[in-house]
């Protein structure tokens, strides 16, 4: 597939790094493949250690300007990168389609749930406040300032190409931070397209930095260097836990979005059409490989067959196909590797006393590239892989359980705590579970949780800080406290 020809704007193919305002190549490169045929899409090159190092320098040359601007001016060219985003949504989402294989309407909807948190941090930079304070001395004056942290090192993963970079990229500008950004392998093509309408916003130069190449040269200096004064990771908890020892050092600040295990939990009392159409909803969203996807889903035991069997219709409607097939559902797995890992959960969630409903193969023969039949399984054991761990692809799975008591006992027994989802009509039921689930985000009777408004993030291993809204935004300050001693007493 040539890239170049399917784009409107064929300037958005993008196969360098982008530093300091300008397009630097490197010694090597890396094959960049559609997973839906597994064609080459782009060799891009890999900056290495040199070119993560002239990031970081140009980002502390760029903080020194960006800080300085008023939030105005911010607020500014953040809307300007906004239009341009809004205005190549088609050409963005091609790009996502193509590297990573999510349907491209889905992808359409990325973009706009991305520009969203462009739009919402571009009027926060005006409301980043301080207070004044009571003070105990006499005369004397508190207060307080919000600055920006700094040089902001954002690593981030493949699933969301434009939103992962969007949600961190847009707060830490309009904070005034500057930003060194390396986006995953597999979709650097979608992080490049940004860049260049970030250039074309009118971004100082030095502000905002892609880099491309190997985590293992590039990541040292993203987290060693002393001019980084924060790194933003969305990804994996092992690589969280990883980069947050290497930030320990010099004490940086880490914000981190990492992996989940989210319950999805029917009650007795709550509508189960609706539960059903939720599931299908969150579970297929990026065929299955969402930080939120419901991972465990947990039915109160006197519903579990007629809830199984509305999901069994929905689920057997979900077609898999390439991501520009406007019929396709849900696209390819991010590579043969995930299908392999996603197959294995299946055959030992069965050997282990699992029913497969729905699907529960490969489909790679029939449709030529990374595909999963979407899956729907019954009756597993908690004690499972398949339970315990992401399994990050198309495969439902259900459990029953006895009462509330027994739901939330195992609902929290994982080290993860992103997102949970609870369905009933009961509003008792709701504060009490709500409340009871160890979870940084609930949807009740709502299959969907992130919105540029609101705090999206997790407790234990699933992450540290909140992106959206005022939070998201707050995560790239720094709070000053100044003491004006007395002067009138
Ligand atoms: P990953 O393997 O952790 O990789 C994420 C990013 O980290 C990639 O850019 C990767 O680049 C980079 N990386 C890996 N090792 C590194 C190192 N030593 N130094 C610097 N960078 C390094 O995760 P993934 O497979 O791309 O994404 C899936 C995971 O992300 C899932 O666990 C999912 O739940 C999580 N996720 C969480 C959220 C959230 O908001 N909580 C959102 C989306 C995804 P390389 O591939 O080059 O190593």
């Amino acid at each position: 597939m040539d890239l170049s020809n399917r784009l409107n704007d064929p300037a958005l193919f993008k196969t360098q790094s982008y530093i300091n305002g300008e397009w630097v190549g490197g010694d090597a490169s890396f094959a960049v493949d559609n997973p839906a045929n597994r064609q080459t899409l782009a060799e891009v090159s890999d900056v290495g250690e040199a070119g993560a190092k002239a990031a970081v320098t140009a980002a502390a040359e760029g903080f020194r300007v960006w800080r300085k601007t008023s939030p105005f001016e911010r607020t500014r060219v953040l809307l300007k990168w906004l239009e341009l985003i809004q205005e190549h949504t088609d050409d963005l989402a091609t790009l996502i389609t193509a590297e990573m294989g999510k349907p491209w309407r889905e992808a359409k909807g990325e973009i706009a749930y991305g520009a969203g948190f462009v739009e919402w941090s571009a009027h926060e930079a005006a409301r980043i406040h301080g207070e004044t304070l009571p003070v105990p001395a006499p005369g004397a004056r508190g207060w307080t300032i919000r600055q920006p942290v700094g040089v902001v090192s954002c690593i981030t993963p493949w699933n969301f190409p434009a939103a992962m970079i969007t949600r961190k990229a847009a707060p830490a500008l309009a904070a005034g931070c500057s930003l060194v950004i390396k986006p995953a392998p597999e979709t650097p093509l979608t992080a490049l397209a940004l860049a260049e309408l970030a250039d074309r916003a009118g971004f100082p130069k030095g502000t905002f930095n892609v880099i491309c190449g190997d985590a293992a040269k590039l990541g040292p200096v993203m987290t060693g260097s002393p001019d980084v004064r924060m790194i933003g990771f969305t990804g994996s908890t092992e690589v969280g836990k990883l980069l947050m020892r290497q930030a320990a050092d010099g004490i940086k600040r880490v914000a981190l979005e990492l992996g989940g295990n989210a319950p999805f939990i029917v009650m007795d009392d709550a509508d189960l059409d609706a539960a059903a159409t939720g599931v299908a909803q969150a579970k297929f969203r990026s065929g299955g490989q969402t930080c939120v996807s419901p991972n465990r889903i947990i039915v109160q035991d006197s519903v579990a067959d007629a809830f199984i069997e509305r999901l069994e219709a929905k689920i057997s409607a979900v077609k898999a196909g390439d991501g520009f097939d406007t019929e396709s559902d849900i696209g390819p797995l991010i590579h043969d590797e995930a299908v392999e890992r996603v197959d294995a959960l299946v055959k030992q969630a069965v050997s282990g006393g699992a029913r497969i409903v729905v699907g529960g193969q490969p489909l790679a023969d029939e449709l030529g590239g990374s595909f999963y039949a979407p899956t729907l399984i019954d009756g597993g054991s908690f004690d499972l892989e398949i339970a315990r761990s992401e399994i990050f692809g198309p495969v439902a799975s259900v459990y029953r359980a006895k009462d509330e008591e027994q739901i939330l006992g195992l609902a929290n027994d994982t080290p993860y705590g992103l997102a949970a989802y609870l369905y009933t009509r009961d509003m008792g039921r709701v504060h009490r579970m709500s409340e009871g689930l160890d979870y940084g985000m609930i949807g009740v009777n709502a299959p969907m949780v992130g919105s540029a408004s609101t705090p999206f993030g997790g407790v234990k291993e699933s992450g540290i800080g909140r992106e959206g809204g005022k939070w998201g935004v707050e995560e790239f300050t720094e709070l000053k406290y100044v003491l004006l001693a007395g002067v009138n007493s």
